[in-house]
Formats: structure tokens, C-alpha cells, sequence
């Protein structure tokens, strides 16, 4: 994460050029975001000669930058850490030609072509076709020690990070669909897991509750809250607060290996909303089972637009998707 972060900080020197220029930049193909969907997108319109320029974001590699050890992304067989995997996609993209940069997309103008993009605030570029690959952002409940223990425990991905506490015991936290999902993926592989739900009752759907309720290593936790995630370098608890019921609480502490978010997930897509159709909770609509969306020229792809699979390899399938079309869309 640190090896990102300090990356990311000179970005002056990319704008100070632009301003001095004055000139707009014109580009045929622009991809926005830089994990495995963004990287695979830029691997694919590179070898199809479409010069791609990519915009890595905030948070250059994405989400997986912040997770550990990734084990089920196809071709990896020793499993690899979400940062080099992120190094990898992104070598592999540069050595086909994609002009990877510093810099945020922080604005757009959609309304007609070619499409304008402002990077930092500062300065224009101009792209016939527009690849969104701006992935979304796990919930997490902003606690000091949530944030401290992130790598040590905490963690927003059951899928990603559940096969490290096989035979622990683990809590999730969320009474939605999602957090039942995870907790049900835990129960498969930990020995418990404590779902830790704020109201007296679930948000998720009906069949999902029964799954939880119905499997024996699963213990729901209603009307409680998170105070605190317990341990130095490791998880080693959670501090509870009960709701008595009239203002009435009782701290409560648990002992636990791991600690997940189930809380939900935000799609980067809020600076697009003016202009791309977005279904009620954010997520870019696609249409069919391609990746353009409702404008010409503008592809989405990743987790910016699933809500269902949410994972490094169906996004990256879905990067390559993207490029296809963009390529299509570039050749009519
Ligand atoms: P949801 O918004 O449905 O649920 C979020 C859950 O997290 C709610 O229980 C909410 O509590 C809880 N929560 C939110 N903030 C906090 C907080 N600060 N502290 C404690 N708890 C908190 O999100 P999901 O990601 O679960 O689902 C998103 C969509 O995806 C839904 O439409 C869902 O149906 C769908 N989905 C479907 C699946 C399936 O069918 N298999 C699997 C996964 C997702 P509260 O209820 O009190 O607000």
C-alpha cells in the first residue's frame, strides 16, 4: 500500500506540462482506473494499436491493493500478494503500450464528442471512446482500530481472505444479503461465525436469513453494535455494545480471529451520474451482455458496473470486453 500511496503523490510535473501548453490532448481511447478491469482493458486496446492512455486514480492497483494474499486468481498457483498482482497487470499492459498516468479523472463533459475529460481539475483531454473502470469502494465503519487492523485481520472480502481462518472463529459485520453471503462462505471454511446485525432483524431477503439462521455455526448478534476491533497486529476480539432497549446498554466483548465488513459496497460512479445510467444504488447499467452503456463510445466495465460477482477475474474478463467494443465502436 505505502509503495502506491508515495507513487501517486507527483502528479505536478504531468499538469504544470498541460497548463504551460495550453493545448487540449486528444486521445482515441481513454481507460479510467487502475485495477485488474482498467490494466486488462489497457492490455487489449494496446495490442489492437488504439494507443490507450489510462488514468490510475486515487488509488493506483484498485481494491486488491488492500488485500493480502490472492489465491484464486487463474495462473497463480503459489497465490500472490493484491499489490504485485496489480504490478504485474500493470507491466504487462505497459509493455504492450498503454500510457499509464498519475492522475485523477475528476470531472467529465459527456454531453457531446468528442468527449472531454479533466484530470486533476486542471487539465483537458479529449477521447473518441471512454473506458470506465472506477471499480467501487467497500464499506467500512470508520473505526481507528478497523483501519489500523486492515492486512491483520479486517477485511471487506470473504472470498478473498476467508481461507486464512479456516477452523477460527470470525465475525461480519451487516444484516444485508451481502453480509449473509460472506457469513455462509465463512461458515464452510471457519469453525464460527458471529454475524453482527445493528437492528433486531435482517435486511436481507428472505432465503438468505434462513441460511443464516439455519446453519449451526453461524450465531446472529442482533441489536448489537461495533465499538471497537480488538488486538496490536492481529485481531484478536471485538468490542460490542448491546441495545438493551430505552437507552439501556451493555458492552460485550467476543473473541475472534478475523474481522468482515458486510456493510456494502459504493461504485465509483458519481461523477458520471449527469450523463450514464446507473441503476438505484449507483452501478453503471450495461446493456445486454456487452459493455457499452447507454452513450456511444462509453464502456463500462468491472466493479463499478457488478454487483453480483465482484471479483479480480470477472472484472478483468470484463476489461477485456470493454476494449473489444471500444475497438468496434472506433473501426464503424
Ligand atoms: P445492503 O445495503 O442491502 O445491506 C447493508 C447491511 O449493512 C444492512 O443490514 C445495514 O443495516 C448494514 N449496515 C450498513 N451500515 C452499517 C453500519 N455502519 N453498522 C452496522 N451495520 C451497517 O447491502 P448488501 O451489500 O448486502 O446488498 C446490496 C444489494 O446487492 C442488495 O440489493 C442485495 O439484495 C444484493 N445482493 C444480493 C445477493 C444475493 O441475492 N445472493 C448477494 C449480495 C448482494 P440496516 O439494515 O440496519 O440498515
Amino acid at each position: 500500500m505505502a509503495f502506491f500511496k508515495s507513487m501517486n503523490i507527483d502528479k505536478s510535473s504531468d499538469k504544470k506540462e498541460n497548463k504551460k501548453s495550453g493545448e487540449v490532448e486528444k486521445v482515441k481511447i481513454l481507460i479510467i482506473g487502475s485495477g485488474p478491469a482498467g490494466y486488462t482493458a489497457g492490455i487489449y486496446a494496446s495490442r489492437a494499436n488504439l494507443s490507450p492512455v489510462l488514468y490510475q486514480g486515487m488509488e493506483a492497483g484498485g481494491q486488491l491493493t488492500t488485500t493480502t494474499e490472492v489465491e484464486n486468481f487463474p495462473g497463480y498457483p503459489e497465490g500472490v500478494t493484491g499489490p504485485v498482482m496489480m504490478e504485474d497487470l500493470k507491466a504487462q499492459a505497459e509493455r504492450f503500450g498503454t500510457d499509464i498516468r498519475f492522475g485523477e479523472v475528476t470531472s467529465v463533459d459527456f454531453s457531446k464528442k468528442p468527449y472531454t475529460l479533466t484530470i486533476d481539475e486542471e487539465k483537458d483531454i479529449e477521447a473518441d471512446a471512454v473506458i470506465i473502470a472506477t471499480g467501487a469502494t467497500a464499506r467500512y465503519l470508520g473505526l481507528e482500530s478497523e483501519e489500523r487492523l486492515k492486512g491483520g485481520g479486517v477485511s471487506a472480502c470473504a472470498t478473498c481472505d476467508g481461507f486464512f481462518f479456516r477452523e477460527k472463529i470470525v465475525a461480519v459485520v451487516g444484516g444485508g444479503d451481502s453480509a449473509i453471503e460472506e457469513a455462509a462462505y465463512l461458515a464452510s471454511l471457519a469453525s464460527k461465525v458471529y454475524m453482527i446485525v445493528r437492528k433486531d432483524h435482517f435486511r436481507a431477503s428472505k432465503v438468505m436469513q434462513a441460511r443464516a439462521l439455519e446453519n449451526p455455526k453461524i450465531e446472529v448478534l442482533f441489536k448489537h453494535n461495533t465499538k471497537e476491533v480488538l488486538g496490536e497486529n492481529n485481531v484478536t476480539g471485538v468490542l460490542l455494545t448491546k441495545n438493551m432497549g430505552e437507552a439501556n446498554e451493555e458492552d460485550v466483548t467476543i473473541k475472534v480471529d478475523g474481522f468482515f465488513l458486510g456493510i456494502g459496497h459504493t461504485p465509483n460512479s458519481g461523477i458520471f451520474k449527469p450523463y450514464i445510467e446507473t441503476d438505484e444504488t449507483g452501478y453503471i447499467n450495461t446493456i445486454g451482455k456487452s459493455s457499452k452503456t447507454n452513450l456511444d463510445g462509453i464502456f463500462a466495465c468491472g466493479d463499478v458496473q457488478d454487483n453480483t460477482y465482484r471479483q479480480a477475474i470477472t472484472a478483468a474478463g470484463s476489461g477485456c470486453m470493454a476494449a473489444l467494443d471500444a475497438e468496434k465502436y472506433l473501426k464503424q
